[in-house]
């Protein structure tokens, strides 16, 4: 796989996208973009809006194929922000990320970041999933999947949950609305999800959150968090993540849940 190519292949173009998964009945399915669930086959739209009120959005290339799922999800409300942004959360039994959570804290997060960012550009519902991941956390548009151990993290940050969170929610616009012509433009994703993050450790969460750690921006971060190869670590328990569209196009492709 050639990711940092495909990354100066029109990455900074935002297209629209419709994905539909076939999938074993009750399965959970996550897709980017407004999501319609149904028995058997889940569908996701990012597309530019065609009534008022409606607020799909395009996506850049880079980011707006991504589907993941696990048969062990379960789906529950984490709260609703006052800009009316409904944010769930899907964890297996025993998932203990949900519970961590500040929320509070977050929803004050999300009423700042709208208000330096615009509102949220993929309609009315984020996604948030914990899967056992590579990286703390990543996102795509609507859909934010996090390591599922995250809470137990240490040394990266003073509060390596909240962080992430910030951090991949504010992708959701320096990323997927911000796009990236090369791979030198990485910094403009990954320094303002960082740097807007530590400002609201700093303005906004106990004293000395943003200090308290040395954080990851290194000289190899911006690179390493290009879009990887597909992670075959969530293999083994069913969650598949996949990055890649296998004939790009509006209709994308149908990705079959089964191993
Ligand atoms: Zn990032």
């Amino acid at each position: 796989m050639q990711p940092f190519r495909r990354v100066r292949s029109g990455s900074s173009r935002l297209a629209e996208y419709h994905f539909e998964v076939s999938h074993a009945p009750g399965e959970t399915v996550l897709c980017p973009g407004k999501l319609s669930a149904g028995a058997s086959r889940t569908r996701c739209d990012l597309a530019r809006g065609h009534e008022a009120g409606d607020a799909h959005a395009l996506a850049p290339t880079y980011s707006s194929v991504g589907v993941a799922s696990d048969p062990l999800w379960k789906r529950n409300p984490l709260l609703t922000t006052n800009g009316g942004l409904n944010v769930v959360f899907y964890e297996v039994p025993g998932g203990a990320i949900a519970e961590s959570l500040d929320k509070p804290s977050i929803s004050e997060f999300f009423d700042w970041i709208s208000g330096y960012l615009g509102p949220f550009p993929y309609g009315d519902e984020l996604r948030f999933a914990g899967a056992p991941t590579h990286w703390l956390g990543f996102e795509h548009p609507a859909n934010i999947v996090l390591y599922e151990k995250l809470q137990t993290v240490k040394g990266a940050y003073a509060n390596p949950t909240m962080h992430v969170v910030m951090h991949e929610t504010t992708h959701q616009w320096a990323g997927n609305r911000a796009t990236l012509a090369s791979v030198g433009d990485f910094v403009w994703k990954e320094a303002t999800a960082e740097y807007l993050s530590y400002v609201f450790e700093r303005d906004h969460r106990p004293a000395g959150e943003a200090e308290g750690h040395p954080g990851l921006l290194g000289p190899n971060f911006a690179i390493g968090h290009a879009p990887s190869a597909p992670d075959r670590r969530t293999a083994p328990r069913g969650a598949r993540l996949l990055h890649r569209c296998v004939r790009p196009g509006p209709w994308c492709s149908t990705f079959s849940s089964k191993p």
